[in-house]
């Protein structure tokens, strides 16, 4: 059953109300697909990005799982870092508000006999960073051998830290029969070590931050042909509250005339592709992160992965080849808390691709309508000579004047030639 609302949930009216109190009026994907096995006790392997909803996914069912007369550590969340701690411990409580439980974030920077008195007067969850949870083990003023509900939070960044060898540690100290849950955005070799050793049978959940994002997206798309892809895109830039974009090509070449293109009608507008070095690139990212540039014009490959806040649209200026491109490329925008719109130019042919991908998703695409004039039949072809094997072939576009024009192969020859002498 697809969980709709936290009612659908068997949750405590203690917890539904600090579920209230933080505002949140449905389950994110991750909540919705991990509350109900962590309810029933299983283990849970979780793979989503931060910025998910990620923490009241294992807080939740951690809350409910704790018997408030008990006033020993039941609960354990490690995370990697002390803001993480912090945080998570400060989430868990508000959610366990109105249940009395008590949460203590335990990290190293703070003083030692703070947290000592904190865990003397009794706890039931513990959020802490390994290292130093392993100098309170040490020390013996926290004890797990009461702890039934483990988490591992990013668990990917704390073995990145360096921390196995302490995750290990402590996991050795917890009694066997415990629930263990694993969230992480990425999953590796090490990490499905850490599941094999320390887990029973989970669950596995992936939610990749593209599903995410999507019922947040408005998304539309605009018939194009050649001639009016450019002046659809001013307009749309005009008439549609365009502030930050992301506008998506085929190729680099195709990004970079773009990019050019925009910056000559006056847009600040940037490329970023694989023709670019590090340093470029980094530079290009930077100038958008901080608002310098409004559009950036990019290829799949340059995007992937860029995590950056206020992007209002993405235009997808060429269709994506594949489908699963497209929920890449349209998850950039509307990160948990905003909204964003993803259009798609389809042209001539591409009708299928956008039915395509129509297929794949739940959420309703809509056509977008514009001033510009666009052909409803096919791009126009022009008959050309290729100039090196002198066969006549169709062009989509009405050749220059003198200009000599390549068929295909020949071009793609042409192309790797003259790459090697460059
Ligand atoms: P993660 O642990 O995955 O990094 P968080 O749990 O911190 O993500 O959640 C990210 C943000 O989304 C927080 O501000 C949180 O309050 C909010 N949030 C989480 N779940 C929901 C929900 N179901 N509805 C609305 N907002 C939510």
């Amino acid at each position: 059953m697809q969980v709709q609302s936290f009612n659908d949930l068997p949750l405590s009216d203690d917890v539904l109300r600090g579920i209230k109190d933080l505002g949140f009026e449905k389950p994110s994907p991750i909540q919705a697909q991990s509350i109900m096995p962590l309810l029933q006790g299983r283990d849970v392997i979780g793979q989503a990005q931060t910025g998910t909803g990620k923490t009241a996914a294992f807080g939740i069912p951690m809350v409910e799982s704790i018997d408030l007369l008990d006033r020993r550590v039941q609960g354990l969340v490690l995370a990697p870092t002390r803001e993480l701690a912090v945080q998570i411990a400060d989430h868990i409580s508000r959610i366990s508000r109105y249940t009395g439980i008590r949460v203590c974030p335990i990290y190293g920077g703070e003083k030692i006999n703070k947290q000592i008195r904190q865990l003397k007067s009794g706890v039931h969850i513990v959020v802490g960073t390994p290292g130093r949870i392993i100098d309170h083990l040490e020390r013996g003023t926290l004890k797990l051998k009461d702890v039934h509900t483990v988490v591992l939070d990013e668990a990917d960044r704390m073995l990145d830290m360096g921390f196995i060898k302490d995750i290990n540690k402590i996991l050795d100290r917890v009694p066997k029969h415990k629930q263990t849950s694993l969230f992480s955005a990425t999953m590796d070799r090490n990490i499905w070590k850490i599941c094999d050793k320390y887990m029973d049978r989970p669950e596995k959940i992936l939610v990749s931050e593209d599903e995410i994002a999507l019922e947040q997206i408005h998304q539309r798309y605009v018939k194009v042909d050649t001639s009016s892809r450019y002046p659809i895109l001013e307009e749309l830039i005009a008439d549609q509250g365009i502030r930050k974009a992301i506008i998506f090509t085929r190729t680099k070449r195709g990004a970079h005339q773009l990019a050019r293109k925009l910056k000559n009608s006056g847009y600040n507008a940037d490329s970023l592709h694989g023709n670019l070095s590090q340093p470029q690139r980094d530079r290009v990212t930077r100038g958008f992160r901080k608002h310098n540039v409004d559009f950036l014009v990019a290829t799949d490959i340059a995007a992937r992965g860029l995590d950056i806040t206020g992007i209002t649209h993405i235009i997808n200026y060429n269709i994506p080849r594949e489908t699963l491109s497209y929920f890449h490329r349209i998850g950039r925008t509307a990160r948990m808390e905003a909204e964003g719109t993803a259009i798609t130019f389809v042209a001539h042919g591409e009708e299928k691709a956008m039915a395509d991908i129509k297929a794949q998703t739940s959420t309703r695409i809509t056509e977008l309508k514009t001033s510009v004039n666009v052909k409803a039949g096919p791009a126009e072809k022009h008959r050309a000579i290729c100039r090196k094997c002198k066969i006549e072939f169709d062009l989509p576009f009405k050749p220059t004047d003198g200009r000599p024009v390549y068929c295909l192969p020949c071009l793609k020859t042409r192309k790797r030639h003259y790459r090697r002498r460059h």
